[in-house]
């Protein structure tokens, strides 16, 4: 009855070439089987034997499994011939744990940070729906006052042997036991709490600590905080994953801190001290005068803390960027257009600077220059 048997070619057993045509092969067959039948033959190989022949007839005889066979061989045709379907491996191998605790599930949910309480730390409480040991039946699944049962059906063993009838035999295999579902068990008045789960579904709140310094996709592992286990088993893990929010003043770069900041030309060309707004504080930061605009001013120290290690922390760098103004008053417009009149005054002279003298250069010295300033930067 073993199925590891050794298989003889089909064609062989039936004693026709490989091109036999069907009249041939049936014709073979009753012929061969006449010859092996148990009830007529004696010898002790006869009844395996004229089960061969069936198997072999019934490929052979059936233009699809026939062909399946040319091409593939027994293998092509394991799990779909009159073979018994691969019975063997159907005694349940993974199904041995179906008596034993198993672990809770694992939980994944995603939380919402502004951006400063990323950068550094909050506390927050989390609504987490997740399955909880029931406390009416302590994870029994037991109504209180009354015990499992060992089942009947399969003795406790949780599996049962299924016996198949085939055209061939019979065939005996191993199965996970129907109605324990293989727990050898069976709970005749469950807990009305939890259905006879053992777990509830439940929403608890839980309390967390977001460390500093965490970001988009950082994802933490709360220990023990996902699904209950079955059976006393051990609980699953909780996974917070991080969405932090874009803020309209800081981007983050990794532990640094990029930040716009909003100059005039004046500022640029004359320089100025201004009060820069940082994470926390401001603090005030020197413009050299004559900086391009889009310089960038790098504070140390002033981004981000880094997640592991908050004391250390990354930069702040602010980049200044020139406006424009879209509307001058009636001052502003008259000192912008003396600024453009000196410039192309000095643009046409420039080629002959280097012959005349300098005092010559700036008809209307420090006097417009402070004029222009008040103006721009009079606030
Ligand atoms: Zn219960
Ligand atoms: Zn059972």
């Amino acid at each position: 009855m073993s199925q590891q048997q050794q298989q003889r070619d089909y064609y062989e057993v039936l004693g026709v070439s490989k091109s036999a045509d069907a009249t041939a092969i049936k014709k073979a067959f009753r012929q061969k089987a006449k010859e092996l039948h148990p009830d007529t033959n004696k010898s002790p190989t006869a009844e395996s034997q004229f089960k061969e022949l069936g198997e072999a007839y019934a490929v052979l005889s059936d233009e699809t499994k026939r062909r399946t066979y040319d091409t593939y061989g027994h293998e092509g045709l394991q799990g779909s011939s009159g073979m018994g379907g691969g019975a063997g491996s159907a005694s349940g191998g993974g199904r041995g744990s179906a008596n034993s605790p198993a672990r809770g599930s694992d939980l994944r949910v995603s939380l919402k940070l502004s951006f400063m309480e990323a950068a550094f730390g909050c506390e927050k409480t989390l609504e987490v729906r997740r399955l909880d040991t029931c406390t009416t039946c302590h994870g029994s699944g037991v109504a209180p006052g009354t015990k499992a049962e060992s089942c009947s059906h399969c003795n406790g063993h949780g599996q049962v042997r299924q016996t198949a009838q085939t055209m061939f035999g019979q065939f005996t295999q191993v199965v996970t036991c129907p109605h324990c579902n293989g727990t050898g068990q069976v709970i005749p008045h469950p807990c009305t709490d939890c259905h006879g789960e053992g777990r509830k579904e439940q929403t608890k709140p839980l309390e967390l600590t977001i460390p500093a310094g965490v970001d988009s996709g950082t994802r933490l592992r709360v220990s023990n905080e996902g699904d209950a286990g079955w059976k006393n088993g051990p609980n699953g893990d909780l996974y917070v994953v991080l969405n932090v929010a874009i803020d309209p003043h800081f981007v983050r770069d990794g532990y640094d801190v990029l930040s716009k900041i909003p100059v005039s030309f004046s500022q640029l060309a004359l320089g100025d001290t201004v009060e820069i707004p940082l994470l926390k504080g401001v603090q005030t930061v020197k413009i050299p005068a004559g900086s391009a605009n889009g310089t960038v001013i790098t504070l140390r120290g002033e981004g981000i803390p880094q997640i592991n290690q908050p004391q250390r922390r990354g930069d702040f760098r602010l980049q200044l960027e020139v406006q424009i103004p879209q509307k001058l008053s009636s001052a502003e417009r008259d000192l912008l257009q003396q600024l453009r009149q000196l410039e192309q005054e000095r643009i046409a002279k420039k080629p002959k600077a280097e012959t005349t003298k300098s005092g010559e250069e700036a008809p209307h010295p420090s006097g417009f220059f402070a004029k222009l300033k008040e103006s721009l930067l009079g606030h």
